[in-house]
């Protein structure tokens, strides 16, 4: 076993610990139900036949359906999407929607495939997962490096092999054929609504400065819309490197650079900075919104933000968590900061399932009230068990999944 699902089972041991879950429901929450690994065979461009290989871990059904996204990145592996599965059932259980958790994944570099070629990807991957996944069973998303795009394949695909049309069988798809309004900013707006929470319950109002590590559609968007509302966004970065500007970026200007020169770096009235300074700046919250473990034993120390948001899954180790946490650094667990995806994907579900779809005022509105109460939920547990925000969440999580499987009957 190598270290991300290693680190989620920490967690998980520690909140058994702290609540005394019998051991029992501790066994069954320790490996995921199903594992599937599979071949894709794609024909390139050039007429070369090449091998990818693509995962879905199933973690846990007690609670509903599994959700869970897709992703496609050149470091994928079955270590990781357990991981990512563990911490979607712990989300699912803290949004309070009634799902269990799954993920996805292929290992693969989108950026050297032509648009045909991930097509062909995509929906190869669904034809060796079909029976896997449905409406009731096991609903994708999008994840890093996946698109509206590809979950329309997505749908197409399972549609044709079932002989009829599965809007259901994934979320984040285009509006056009049965996505959801909001669904494309939620996870951003989610996070921004967790944070005007935290902000108000910590009694802060002034001087809010941010730093976003990440500038895909979760970090881009929380960008944007903290922007709007006046906050200071005062570095970003992507995968490439990050820009800093004391002062203020002009959010807007920075999204049209990235668009027409590929990259933030080089923005007028900016300094260039690296991926790993940008963690390190003077900041009141720092986001992190793209990948796992960016903040370790080794920069833990260094982290100069109050508040970091987790808008990425598992950017902070347990160990810096602890280390964190003995800073009085407040740590919005992804769990809950990146929670408003899939409760907008739910919202999306639901939809599919009634054929009756909703205003975008309705779709944020839900998602106001339900993250919300989930943020006040996890507020409480801190209190009332003196622990860290992660430990509340997984508290709350644990309790419910457990309930459900006795409930079930385990
Ligand atoms: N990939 C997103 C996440 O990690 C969204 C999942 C979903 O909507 O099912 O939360």
């Amino acid at each position: 076993m190598s270290n991300q699902f290693k680190e989620a089972l920490a967690q998980l041991n520690k909140t058994c610990e702290i609540m005394n879950v019998e051991h029992d429901e501790v066994e069954i929450l320790k490996s995921p139900q199903k594992v599937i690994e599979v071949s894709i065979p794609v024909k390139m461009d050039g007429g070369d036949l090449k091998v990818f290989t693509g995962f879905r871990v199933q973690y846990n059904n007690a609670r509903g359906p599994f959700k869970g996204g897709l992703r496609y990145h050149p470091r994928v592996n079955l270590d990781e999407v357990q991981a990512l599965a563990f911490w979607m059932t712990i989300k699912c259980a803290v949004a309070d929607i009634p799902y269990g958790g799954s993920k996805g994944g292929i290992t693969v570099d989108i950026k050297q495939l032509s648009k045909g070629e991930l097509e062909r990807l995509t929906r190869g991957y669904v034809r060796a997962i079909a029976e896997f996944v449905g409406p009731c069973k096991d609903i994708p998303a999008p994840d890093v490096y996946t698109n509206p795009q590809i979950m329309a394949w997505f749908m197409d695909e399972y549609s044709r092999i079932k002989g009829q049309n599965e809007p259901a069988v994934v979320t984040g798809k285009p509006v056009e054929i049965g996505g959801s309004l909001g669904r494309d900013t939620a996870t951003a707006q989610g996070g921004f609504y967790v944070l005007e929470n935290i902000l108000k319950k910590l009694k802060l109002k002034n001087d809010i400065t941010i730093a976003i590590q990440g500038f895909g559609n979760a970090g881009m968007n929380f960008a944007k819309i903290a922007f709007e509302h006046n906050y200071k966004v005062a570095a970003v970065s992507d995968s490439k490197s990050g820009i800093y500007n004391p002062e203020g970026l002009d959010v807007n200007k920075v999204i049209e650079h990235k668009n027409s020169t590929g990259s933030v770096i080089n923005f007028a009235g900016a300094r260039n900075i690296s991926n790993e300074e940008l963690l390190e700046l003077p900041m009141k919250v720092l986001v992190p919104a793209a990948l796992e473990a960016v903040i370790t034993k080794d920069n833990a120390d260094k982290i100069k933000a109050s508040i970091v948001l987790e808008l990425a899954n598992g950017p902070t180790t347990i160990e810096a968590s602890e280390k964190l946490y003995e800073k009085a650094v407040l740590v919005v667990p992804d769990v809950l900061a990146n929670s408003g995806g899939v409760i907008v994907s739910y919202f999306e579900w639901v939809q599919n399932l009634r054929h009756y779809y909703w205003e975008l005022e309705k779709v944020q509105a839900n998602l106001d009230k339900q993250i919300n109460r989930a943020t006040d939920l996890v507020w409480r547990y801190m209190k009332d068990y003196n622990v860290d925000m992660r430990a509340a969440a997984y508290i709350i999580a644990i309790e419910k999944i457990v309930k459900a499987l006795k409930i079930r009957g385990v």
